[in-house]
């Protein structure tokens, strides 16, 4: 029977990239049932709130989702529902995989995979203003949570997936020189799991700074990363610029039960409405969630389509090619052999 997927077409962007990638998969012979939902800017504008009931119990229900970004208002609105989602859900598992796939990125045969914290840290949202004088917003404050449950299950993610993917190493990537309880406490924890796989999975730490700078240096001394939920929003940005950018980097949101698949990217508010943005990223979200089901099989044929497309000429813009979004999902859906 085909699995049902609540499919979020998300906002700017999203809907753009998200038909193009329905349309390769389903012609790829995916076996899926959409249901879809809104959430976000989308579902403001439907008066429904940024995140409906309905679109909750349709997640909870088929257990999977496909997403298009989500824009989120700076400084004021709502929080947003991309962290919600992740929270609520107990997605605590953020996998985002970056692999070369075509020319044009700063390096060759990129392979790196980062493994994010996303229930935890700074992002649990614990801030506040403190008034002084006549001045309500004086100072400001946030709480970084860590929890030694937390810091157990991302390593041991990062660790079982690194076997099961056939990785070589897994780099635990932290700030304890300075934020020595928070940071301290997910390495010690992280250092234990690490004691677990040895003779299987060769492991080392790095502090953040230091891996951003040799990420840049010389990327192919990194395998699989696993890092807190801050650190790694922004490594995998900078991971995803080793290989061609935002467009090209995956993201899998992954909890006990339940899974959402969306790219690394937002929704690029400044070519919305275009046609211009480049499918790729979610297209590969979509592949993750392939194989997450078994129809690895298929998967396979889109990854294959996906890259010959990538190397010809038909490519989007920030590819340095003139291609339309749907132009290139031609492209693909023509590569399939
Ligand atoms: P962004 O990732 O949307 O865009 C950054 C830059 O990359 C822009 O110049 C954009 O044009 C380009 N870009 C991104 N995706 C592209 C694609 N597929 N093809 C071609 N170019 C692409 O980051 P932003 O502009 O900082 O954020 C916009 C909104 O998205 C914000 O509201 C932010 O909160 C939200 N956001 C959502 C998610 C998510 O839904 N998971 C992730 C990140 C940001």
């Amino acid at each position: 029977m085909a699995a049902t997927v609540t499919l979020l077409p998300g906002d700017g962007i999203g809907p753009e990239i998200v038909n193009a990638t329905v349309r390769i998969i389903e012609a790829a012979g995916a076996e899926f049932e959409w249901d879809p939902q809104l959430a976000g800017m989308s579902a403001v504008e439907e008066r429904l709130g940024p995140l409906p009931d309905e679109t909750v119990e349709s997640i909870e229900r088929n257990k999977l989702a496909l997403k298009g970004p989500l824009t989120t208002p700076i400084g004021e609105g709502f929080r947003s529902i991309n962290v919600a989602l992740r929270k609520h859900f107990d997605l605590y598992a953020n996998v985002r995989p970056a692999r070369s796939l075509t020319r044009g990125g700063r390096y060759e045969n990129i392979d790196i995979v980062v493994i994010r914290e996303n229930t935890e840290g700074l992002y649990v949202g614990v801030e506040h203003y403190i008034g002084m004088d006549q001045d309500p917003r004086a100072a400001a404050e946030s709480v970084m949570i860590v929890t030694r449950f937390g810091s157990q299950r991302i390593a041991r993610y990062a660790f079982d997936y690194a076997v099961a993917h056939g990785r070589k190493k897994v780099t635990l990537v932290h700030k304890a020189n300075i934020l020595k309880y928070t940071q301290g406490l997910f390495l010690d924890v992280g250092q234990e799991i690490a004691a677990e796989y040895k003779g299987r999975i060769e492991f080392e730490d790095r502090i953040v700074d230091n891996t951003a700078m040799q990420l840049v240096l010389d990327p192919y001394q990194f395998d699989v990363i696993v890092t807190e939920n801050m650190f790694g929003d922004i490594l995998s940005d900078e991971v995803s610029g080793l290989i061609g950018g935002l467009g090209l980097a995956p993201g899998a949101n992954i909890g006990k039960e339940l899974a959402i698949f969306e790219a690394v990217h937002g929704s690029a508010l400044d070519i919305a409405g275009q046609g211009i943005a480049n499918p790729t990223a979610v297209i590969l979200a979509a592949c993750m969630l392939l194989e997450h089901v078994g129809q690895d099989e298929v998967a396979g044929r889109v990854r294959g389509a996906l890259t010959r497309a990538l190397n010809s000429d038909t490519r989007t813009r920030d590819l340095g090619g003139d291609a339309s979004t749907s132009e290139f999902a031609d492209k693909v859906i023509g590569e399939f052999v």
